[in-house]
């Protein structure tokens, strides 16, 4: 959540560090600022708004070789010009950005305002500049370490001074920073995107460290200022792939990658010989497989929708039990863990706070947890130790698509996996490799789709609220769908089994009501539409994504995707609910890739 960037080198700093918002604003877009070193000491600019209104506040002229930059997503204090980061001690010699919340920050700044310091802002994070300031060492990196020892709570930090003015001293703990490895430069970021355009290696720093940063060199070493030894890591994915292309929006270009990321996805993975899957990463043998009694899925937003999907694949596959749970409820309720069950956590970034914490709450408690995210050698990664990566490539658009399909994909290779290991039969594996393999093609047959969708996605932003219902995996697309479509159309859009409408909220349905259903033909079809009749009888309109079959009485629209493995159905009856989506939120002019309130890896509580 929300972006830091920084740089010290020989070349003009101000260009790198706007370059480098533009490229991290999807993690927090509601302020923006920088601060640059220069023989005279620091000069700082910050705002409310975007990365493009920071650079309309900034002089024509603005020299330097080293600064520091943020855009904010803001947790304590609104996003104002002056609660906008960096933020200097009184002196305005120091300066800072930081990522994450200061737990202890109303108690650190109760002691710093009755030894008489002035804050000019209401954030947690300024904190930082104001105890920096007041530690007397020779060096940066001495001052911010004492520094750190008063402060609890999670930070991704950089921080400059005019007293050291050749390096950046940044740390880490709970808030992911990296530093990029370039020729008689180096930059820190936040997440690599802001580093591509200028290396491809770099170096994160894991929680508990600190780095001093200078043209030429690196140092880490713990907060008790042991040193630290770090590999160089490749960011292995080019600068393109944090480009729009030929795309309006991020969204649609992710939407549209989705054939390629279903395909890295399933690459070396498929094993057409035993009729199974080959999940290396996962790090467990048949054996321990065997043991497995229940299996539990963890994530937030669309990885907790993901997971509900991966759930029934798992239980319908390998016939163990498998449900899902929002990693930030299951970490807060003490929950019994059990040595027979293989939790899952997902995460796209890997470094989702919640995810993390349920992680950790699950190792403490002595339970075998994997991790299925997309941000390679990210925390979550890190500490499971053993998982499946997405391989879906960067994902800048806030809400979740291709890495949503990607999970749903990875879900359905571990449920064969298990389901071989115990009762799927060789036939029925076969099988499922070859829907499988379909896959990618049948999404771009629906992507094809495309000017239709678009209509039907017109007509629907009229409406106030609009329903979304689907069974089993049906539901789990259909909350998928209301939560793409609540998020980047702000119409409020409600996900319900179809099977519990009429326990309740058949009571919304009227002309104004759009109902969307999740429609596949399978044998429950016949149920679904007497579901739809239900809400006919009311007049509430219906649109159904379904396969290609006989019309269907009463439904207004119907958006029709392929069909092969049923299993696998869900999968493709999720994309058109993107497309969907996406239009709707493009009529009613919202800003698609970056909506309100919102920004992409939620790294805070
Ligand atoms: N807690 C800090 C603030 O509200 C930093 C938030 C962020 O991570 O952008 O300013």
């Amino acid at each position: 959540m929300c972006g830091i960037v920084g740089y010290v080198g020989t070349r003009d700093v101000v260009p790198i560090l706007l370059e480098g918002l533009h490229r991290l604003e999807y993690r927090g877009y509601d302020s923006a600022g920088l601060a640059v070193l220069r023989s005279g000491g620091l000069k700082l600019h910050k705002g409310a708004g975007r990365v493009r209104n920071l650079e309309s506040l900034l002089p024509k002229r603005m020299k330097g070789h080293i600064g520091i930059a943020h855009t904010r997503w803001a947790t304590h204090g609104e996003p104002t010009d002056l609660n906008a980061h960096p933020h200097t001690d009184t002196s305005g010699r120091i300066a800072i950005v930081h990522n994450g919340i200061v737990e202890n920050a109303a108690a650190l700044r109760a002691r710093l305002e009755r030894d008489g310091i002035e804050f000019r802002s209401d954030t947690d994070s300024e904190v930082f500049a104001h105890l920096i300031a007041r530690v007397e060492a020779d060096t940066l990196e001495e001052r911010v370490r004492a520094a750190l020892h008063e402060v609890q709570g999670a930070y991704g930090l950089a921080v400059i001074s005019a007293e050291n003015p050749d390096r950046i001293v940044i740390a880490r703990n709970g808030s992911p920073v990296l530093i990029g490895i370039g020729e008689r430069e180096m930059l820190v970021a936040s997440d690599a995107s802001a580093l591509v355009r200028h290396t491809q290696r770099v170096v994160y720093l894991d929680d508990g460290e600190l780095a001093v940063i200078t043209s030429d060199g690196y140092q880490t070493s713990t907060l008790d200022a042991k040193p630290t030894r770090k590999e160089s890591s490749v960011i292995g994915w080019g600068g393109d792939a944090y480009e729009r292309g030929r795309f309006d929006h991020f969204m649609l270009k992710e939407i549209h990658e989705q054939p390629e990321a279903i395909q890295r996805a399933l690459r070396g993975r498929l094993d057409v010989r035993f009729q199974t899957s080959h999940l290396g990463g996962l790090r467990l043998e048949p054996r321990d497989l065997l043991e497995v009694r229940r299996v539990k899925l963890l994530g937030c937003g669309s990885a907790h929708t993901a997971g509900q999907l991966g759930a029934h694949l798992i239980e319908r596959l390998s016939r163990i039990p498998a449900d899902a749970e929002p990693a930030s409820e299951f970490r807060y309720r003490s929950p019994v863990i059990e040595k027979d069950t293989l939790y899952i956590a997902i995460s796209q970034s890997g470094e989702t706070f919640d995810t993390l914490a349920a992680v950790q709450e699950i190792q403490r408690k002595g339970g075998r947890v994997v991790g299925v995210v997309n941000g390679v050698g990210s925390t979550i990664a890190r500490e499971c130790g053993a998982g499946i990566y997405l391989r879906a490539g960067p994902e800048i658009a806030v809400v979740a698509t291709k890495t949503f399909t990607s999970m749903a994909v990875v879900f359905g290779l571990l449920a064969l996996h298990l389901g071989r290991v115990r009762d799927l039969s060789p036939s029925d594996g076969r099988r499922l490799i070859n829907g499988f393999q379909a896959l990618p093609r049948q999404v771009e047959a629906i992507l094809a789709d495309d000017k239709r969708i678009r209509d039907i996605a017109c007509e629907l932003v009229s409406s106030r609220s609009v329903l979304f219902i689907g069974r089993g995996p049906g539901y789990a697309i259909a909350q998928e769908a209301a939560l793409k479509f609540k998020e980047i159309t702000y119409l409020h859009a409600e996900a319900y089994p179809a099977s519990e409408l009429k326990h309740g909220p058949l009571a919304l349905i009227d002309p104004e009501t759009p109902t969307l259903v999740v429609l596949p033909r399978d044998d429950l079809f016949e149920k679904n539409v007497s579901t739809i009749q239900e809400i006919r009888a009311r007049r509430g309109p219906v649109v159904a994504v379904t396969h290609p079959g006989d019309p269907i009485e009463g439904v207004e629209h119907t958006i029709a995707v392929p069909k092969l493995a049923p299993e696998l159905d869900p999968i493709l009856l999720g994309i058109p609910f993107q497309l969907l989506a996406y239009h709707a939120a493009l009529a009613l002019g919202r800003d698609v890739d970056r909506p309100r309130n919102l920004a992409k890896s939620v790294t805070v509580e």
